[in-house]
């Protein structure tokens, strides 16, 4: 069994975390009291954590969905949003992650006046200064922004020009969120194409909430490259009797063009997509050897760090380093940024972190 520890030193790569769904709950208290939102149901640090945590665990993805509103009700300020964002990005490093693809949807911060590139703006400005001073305390890590539009709103396209204006700046792709019963992917079609003529990337919250439909067009239609969750193409696998495995159509599609699922354990149990860590899909995929990565979705309300989620994984199915050290490389060769970027990540800092630890491990047994 692996220790926190030891999965704490292993080098890491996030792709699929919110920044709405990460703060630290005494920044929201203290962001409150500085900016005027007097929504919070409590401004004691203790009990407002504890409140996150008990809301998102209703096992309904629109009831999760709700605890945004206080996070979001004080990240109304460029300030705000700085200081947010470089806690982001230092709370990452000090948690191993060598990697991260941060998203938010701007569109979410424009009540109090700001723009979207305002807030895109702040939030690249609050990665740069988190960066800078995780490194500072010995934990470099590299900060990427993923833009996303709200799929019940309609801003979906000015928010990908958005995204495409500041893609030598920091931000990487493009991805849609929120309620995905009755609002498929294709209600955004032209943002997609939008992000698609430019050349630039796309991944899309698909088969969480819903099933293979939203998969489906997420794929064939929207042209997304990864799957933000993607859990329910179980749905379209079968496992027989005699243990053997007949993949549908689809399921084969994202298993043989290695399309990356973006697979959040802890918060799909929260969202009621999934029962338990021990019940939870990924075991099945990764053994099928889909591009299966992990992910923490939101750290605030599942009380999950990307250590946690690999700990609750080895706890379940006795994962051990070297399929940490694969799921870790699978993020990174999925992963938006430029490919020599992503080469050297895996060369300089994953697999010379895995190989000092797995040496590590080989020194002090007896
Ligand atoms: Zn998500």
């Amino acid at each position: 069994m692996l220790t926190l520890d030891t999965i704490r030193q292993a080098p890491k790569a996030l792709l699929h975390d919110h920044l709405d769904g990460g703060l630290r709950p005494a920044t929201v208290v203290d962001l409150a009291r500085e900016f005027g939102y007097r929504g919070l149901p409590t401004t004691d640090v203790d009990d407002l954590a504890t409140w996150f945590r008990r809301g998102a665990d209703r096992k309904s993805l629109e009831l999760y969905l709700e605890t945004f509103a206080h996070t979001v009700g004080v990240l109304q300020d460029r300030d705000a949003i700085i200081r947010v964002a470089a806690e982001c990005a230092e709370d990452l490093a000090a948690d191993g992650v060598a990697y991260a693809e941060v998203r938010y949807a701007p569109e979410l911060s424009t009540e109090k006046g700001m723009t979207l590139d305002e807030v895109v703006e702040a939030n690249l400005e609050g990665f740069r200064i988190g960066s800078v001073k995780a490194a500072e305390a010995g934990h470099p890590i590299v900060m990427k922004v993923l833009v996303t539009a709200m799929r019940q709103a309609a801003r979906s396209v000015e928010v990908a020009e958005c995204a495409i204006r500041w893609r030598d700046a920091g931000v990487v792709g493009f991805d849609i969120a929120g309620p995905e019963a009755g609002y498929r992917p294709t209600r955004h079609l032209e943002a997609f194409d939008r992000i698609r003529h430019e050349n630039f990337h796309i991944t899309i919250h698909a088969g969480e909430g819903f099933g293979l439909p939203s998969i489906w067009e997420a794929l064939q239609f929207c042209g997304a490259e990864r799957l933000g969750h993607g859990v329910r193409i179980v749905d379209d696998i079968k496992v027989l009797d005699d243990g053997s495995v007949e993949l549908g159509r689809l399921a084969a599609f994202v298993r043989d063009r290695r399309v990356p699922l973006e697979m959040c354990p802890t918060s799909n149990i929260h969202s009621g997509a999934a029962t338990s860590v021990e019940e939870h899909p990924i075991d099945l995929l990764r053994r099928l050897r889909f591009r299966v990565t992990v992910n923490t979705d939101n750290r605030l309300m599942s009380n999950v760090s990307v250590s946690s989620e690999f700990k609750a994984l080895d706890e379940a199915f006795g994962i051990g380093l070297g399929e940490m050290e694969w799921l870790t490389i699978n993020a990174m060769k999925s992963a938006f940024a430029p490919f020599d970027e992503r080469l050297r990540i895996i060369n300089e800092v994953v697999k010379p972190g895995y190989a000092h630890l797995r040496q590590a491990a080989v020194t002090v047994r007896p």
